[in-house]
């Protein structure tokens, strides 16, 4: 039955028994208070079952009480919403367990932080690697408990973006990497991972390169001494000698290319960002400086300046920013006809300072492209070979960016040219503009 169905019945009750009251009241002459006793009757009886209710409102984990009609359905009906709430309660419940039991099983931290800051939660690994403890340290500010400046200023900058790896300041150093999701409101979930094993073997590959780049340059000095010493009396040597040698001066050179751009890719590399220079770079007088120098070096070649900025000025490292315009520009004329002119571009955009080097040359097509700035990665042998490349000129240039912050942007048609773009962060210049 419908539950109005129930109320139509109750009322129905209701006035049959007030009419067998009134029957029963004019037979022996007492209508009225045979009347107002049955609706006394009534009031009080819901009165008991609204009080029985209440007390089982009160108690909820208590079995409701009986109840006949209007009333059994009313208790029924709630105590089957509260055996479903109940049910639901105990299905989510067992859900946010399992999830916790799983994150508790990682190796990598995990913590869970609301939008002030505060410990929702933790896993056995935080505990080891942030030194939290839970659940003692539930509702502490996790930037009270957890020291580390370089960690406090990425959560507060809140651009999540990028993990962050930093190193800890206690002994031994470990190295830790971190990364931050927000959701609901404001709460983040961070992980946080020891990375320090691949940073040690990163760190040993780079040294390898280095000292194995370092421990060649003396044998080639030599080498190339005296090769050239040779050459200079080639008048004098037998005429079959004169081409080896000069392919061994030609090698040689190349190999001594090689190894000064590994040495300063590794000495990029290895400075870190506190060691780093930081100084006022002008960008115009940079670019300047670079199109002299190559002008002399290619006398036949046209390199035009667009200056669209009134001030290009930012903070960097001057050797290593030339080092990566250069080898952009000394692309840009190694794969483009000699008569196709080079073009360096300064300009504002989208609060970022761009230095664009473009030619009308060879162009890359599509696929190579995500791999351009890889060690040794060539788009094609015959195009370096002819233009004695060593294949480290971009993986320099995108070191270089990474280091001053900045976005390297390569855009480029097979046939038609290509234009690599540098976007440095306007924050670096506005430093000196203020000044
Ligand atoms: P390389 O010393 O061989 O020039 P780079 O790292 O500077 O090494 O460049 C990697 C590869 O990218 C080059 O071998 C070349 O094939 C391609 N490349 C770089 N710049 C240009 C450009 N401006 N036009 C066409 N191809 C280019």
């Amino acid at each position: 039955m419908r539950a109005v169905g129930r109320w139509y019945k109750e009322l129905q009750t209701l006035l049959l028994l007030l009419l067998l009251a009134s029957g029963v009241g004019w037979m022996v002459g007492l209508v009225q208070e045979a009347l107002i006793a049955v609706l006394l009757f009534f009031v009080f009886g819901y009165l008991w079952q609204l009080r029985r209710v209440l007390q089982w409102i009160d108690h909820p984990e208590s079995e409701p009480p009986e109840g006949s009609g209007i009333w059994g359905m009313m208790l029924d009906q709630m105590y089957a919403i509260q055996r479903h709430n109940r049910d639901a309660r105990s299905r989510l419940q067992h859900t946010v367990d399992y999830l916790r039991d799983s994150f508790r099983s990682l190796r990598d931290g995990a913590l869970l932080i609301d939008q002030k800051g505060a410990i929702e939660w933790s896993n056995g690994s935080a505990e080891r690697l942030l030194g939290l403890r839970y659940p003692q340290d539930k509702g502490q500010n996790l930037l009270s408990l957890v020291r580390y400046p370089q960690f406090a200023s990425y959560l507060l900058l809140a651009d999540y973006a990028e993990p962050l790896t930093f190193s800890t300041n206690d002994f031994p150093i470990r190295h830790l990497q971190v990364e931050v999701s927000s959701f609901g409101i404001g709460d983040r979930l961070i992980l946080v991972r020891d990375v320090t094993q691949l940073v040690q073997v990163e760190q040993t590959r780079q040294d390898f390169v280095g000292n194995v780049s370092h421990e060649l340059r003396t044998p080639l000095t030599v080498i190339s001494g005296y090769v050239d010493t040779l050459l200079s009396q080639s008048d004098k040597l037998p005429p079959t000698f004169v081409k080896p040698l000069e392919q061994m001066a030609q090698q040689t050179q190349r190999m001594e290319t090689l190894v000064r751009d590994l040495l300063w890719l590794s000495k990029i590399e290895a400075t870190t960002t506190k060691k780093r220079v930081r100084e006022q770079v002008d960008l115009t007088v940079l670019v300047k400086e670079i199109i002299d120098e190559l002008s002399a070096a290619f006398p036949s070649r046209r390199i035009e300046l667009n200056c669209r900025v009134k001030d290009a000025r930012m903070t960097g490292d001057y050797r290593e920013l030339f080092s990566a315009v250069n080898n952009l520009v000394v692309n840009a004329l190694k794969y483009s006809n000699e008569d196709s002119p080079v073009s360096v571009t300064l300009a504002n955009h989208e609060n970022a300072l761009e230095l664009e080097v473009c030619d009308q040359g060879l162009g890359i097509a599509e696929e190579h492209i995500p791999r351009l700035t890889e060690r040794f990665y060539r788009v094609d042998e015959s195009r370096s070979f002819a233009g004695g490349g060593t294949g480290l000129g971009l993986a320099i240039v995108k070191h270089v960016a990474a280091s001053h912050d900045a976005q390297l942007k390569i855009r480029s048609e097979l046939g038609k040219g290509s234009c690599f773009t540098l976007q440095f962060k306007t924050a670096d210049t506005s430093e000196f503009n203020n000044a």
